[in-house]
C-alpha cells in the first residue's frame, strides 16, 4: 500500500462525440442524416472558438474526442440499432460519456437502451416542441414521433421531464398520463419551474424545442418555443452525474446561414462543460 501523500488526483471524464447520420424514421421530411456533419463543421470552424460559458475550454480543460460518424445503413433500423448500441458500449467501456449527434429523434431509443443496460433506469431531461410519445406514427413504432413511448414502456426512465412542449394532442396527453411523463408546457414557461433531477441523468435536445427564430433548421418548426438562454438556464440548474446526451433533428437543408448548426455546436460545448463539471470524481 502506498503512503504517497501527493496532490489528490481528480479524474477528468472523457467525452466522446458520436455522429448518427440517419433519418429513416422521419415522418414528414428527411434531411436530418446530414445533421452530424453540419454540427461537426460548425464546432471545429475557426468562425468561433472552443470556449464555454462556464469559462472551461474544449481541448484545454475538457477532454472532448470526436469519434466521427457511425457507418449506418439508414435503411435497416435493426442493423443500425446494433451499430449504435456497440458504439455506446465502446464509449462507456473506456470510461467516456457519449454525446450523440442526430439524425432524427428515433436514435434516442437505442442510445437510452444501451446506457440503461449499464446504469439502470435514470432521469431524462428532454427538450422538444413535441412529446414524441406516439404508440406508433402512421404504423411505425420506431418513428421519430415515438422514441419516448418506447423508452417508457421498456422502463429505462425513472423520471422523464419534457420541456418546450407546445403540440400536445389527445393521444399524446393520454400516453403521458399512462407512463407518468412530466410535461412542462411552453405556455407559462419559466426556467424557475424546472426541477433539479436526480442522477444518473440523460439529456436529449431536439432542436425544434427551441424557437424557430433561433433554430430554423428543423423539419417541424413550431412557433412559440424556448429561447437559447432558457435552454441554457435549464441545463445550468442540473447538478447530477450525466450518463449521456444527444442533440437531434438538425436538418441542414432547412437552415438559414448555418445558424442552427452553429447553435447545435454551442450546445455540444455547453453539454460537454456540464458533463465535465457534474461528473468529477473526487476520491
Ligand atoms: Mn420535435
Ligand atoms: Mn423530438
Amino acid at each position: 500500500m502506498s503512503d504517497f501523500k501527493g496532490p489528490i488526483a481528480v479524474v477528468q471524464p472523457a467525452i466522446h462525440l458520436i455522429g448518427l447520420p440517419t433519418d429513416q424514421n422521419s415522418s414528414f421530411e428527411r434531411g436530418a442524416a446530414l445533421g452530424p456533419a453540419a454540427i461537426r463543421e460548425a464546432l471545429w470552424s475557426d468562425r468561433g472558438n472552443l470556449s464555454t460559458e462556464a469559462g472551461l475550454e474544449i481541448g484545454v480543460d475538457i477532454d472532448l474526442v470526436d469519434k466521427g460518424d457511425l457507418p449506418l445503413s439508414d435503411i435497416d433500423c435493426a442493423a443500425d440499432d446494433i451499430h449504435i448500441t456497440a458504439a455506446i458500449q465502446l464509449a462507456m467501456g473506456s470510461g467516456a460519456v457519449p454525446i450523440s449527434l442526430g439524425g432524427d429523434h428515433a436514435v434516442t431509443y437505442p442510445l437510452v437502451a444501451a446506457i440503461a443496460a449499464k446504469h439502470g433506469p435514470f432521469s431524462i431531461l428532454h427538450f422538444d416542441a413535441h412529446p414524441d410519445l406516439y404508440a406508433d406514427f402512421e404504423g411505425n413504432p420506431r418513428s421519430h414521433a415515438s422514441p419516448f413511448a418506447r423508452i417508457m414502456e421498456a422502463g429505462h426512465a425513472k423520471r422523464l421531464v419534457q420541456i418546450g412542449i407546445r403540440t400536445l394532442n389527445r393521444h399524446c396527453r393520454e400516453q403521458a398520463e399512462h407512463y407518468g411523463v412530466e410535461i412542462l408546457p411552453m405556455a407559462n414557461f419559466t426556467p424557475t419551474h424546472i426541477p433539479v433531477l436526480e442522477g444518473p441523468l440523460y439529456i436529449s435536445i431536439d432542436l425544434d424545442g427551441i424557437d424557430p427564430s433561433e433554430a430554423p433548421g428543423v423539419a417541424h418548426p413550431e412557433p412559440g418555443g424556448l429561447t437559447v438562454r432558457e435552454v441554457l438556464a435549464c441545463l445550468a440548474k442540473q447538478d447530477a452525474r450525466i450518463v449521456g446526451a444527444d442533440i437531434v433533428e438538425l436538418n441542414p437543408a432547412r437552415d438559414v446561414n448555418g445558424v442552427s448548426a452553429i447553435l447545435a455546436a454551442k450546445l455540444v460545448r455547453e453539454l460537454a462543460a456540464l458533463i465535465h463539471m457534474n461528473n468529477q470524481e473526487k476520491p
